[in-house]
């Protein structure tokens, strides 16, 4: 079996909130902090990274603070974007996807139905899905579709042994997870299904909402995915970032 390791890159954050922003209708006097990730897979083949991060040119219009290019966070690494052969986002809001430009030669792995809901649906042209999404990035990744490099998923589907997507919707229409076989047993990448660990031990969502039913959904065929409690990993939380071995400036190795 294919043995995978999981690193935690912060490219933006902290950034602070009222706590019912990460629990949602709760905390709201609570003052809570949130980083910025996205994450690398490594092993037997080419790396897999999991969401792009934000792009330089829209991280300076959103003044985004502790903002560090995600190219240059690879290169702590050692790996270059440019070289970057898969690249799988969880969902197109633009914390998770404008970057994606950065990865000129990735194929880029995307469940087809959060792709459709972004680029033809007109509801995502109304102003709560547009606050959350990045034009530019969803241009390039219709050029990208046209070019034959966008893999569009239906479901769950393993797309290199022993890596994963799981479509879990709710915080958005198409949401995927990424399951990864590791040393410790089968870790979930849940991105945004989970802010923060609290979400999923208190079984509660965060604030940006599309679908509660399938969310409370999705968080149980996450749990019964993952080998341990813990190696259900959420999108935001700073302990990915303050409690896990260190491997270089803000890079972490979670499994
Ligand atoms: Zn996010």
């Amino acid at each position: 079996m294919t043995r995978h390791n999981i690193y935690a890159l912060k490219y933006a954050g902290p950034f602070t909130s009222s706590g019912a922003f990460l629990m949602w209708l709760k905390n709201w006097d609570k003052t809570v902090k949130r980083n910025y990730y996205f994450w690398v897979i490594t092993g037997d083949h080419a790396p897999v990274v999991v969401d792009a991060g934000v792009s330089p040119e829209l991280a300076a219009e959103r003044a985004l603070g502790g903002y560090v290019s995600p190219a240059d966070m690879l290169k702590r690494m050692g790996l270059e974007a440019e070289e970057i052969r898969h690249v799988i986002l969880t969902h197109l809001h633009w914390d998770h996807a404008s970057g994606i430009a950065l990865f000129p030669n990735a194929a880029v792995y995307i469940q087809e139905r959060e792709y459709r809901f972004w680029l033809e649906d007109p509801i995502a042209k109304r102003p709560p899905f547009r606050h959350v999404s990045d034009e530019v990035s969803l241009t390039y990744l219709k050029r990208l579709k046209e070019a034959g490099n966008l893999r569009l998923l239906n479901g769950d589907a393993e797309i290199l042994p022993g890596i994963t997507c799981l479509l879990a919707p709710g915080h958005s229409v198409g949401l995927q997870a990424v399951a990864v076989e590791t040393a410790e047993g089968t870790a979930i990448l849940g991105s945004d299904c989970a802010h923060v660990f609290k979400n999923y031990t208190e079984d509660w969502p965060s604030s940006l909402i599309t679908d509660l039913v399938a969310w409370m959904k999705s968080y149980d065929k996450l749990k019964n995915y993952a080998s341990l409690p813990n190696l259900l990993f959420p999108g935001h939380d700073v302990a990915l970032n303050e409690k896990y071995p260190f491997v270089a400036e803000d890079i972490t190795k979670l499994a």
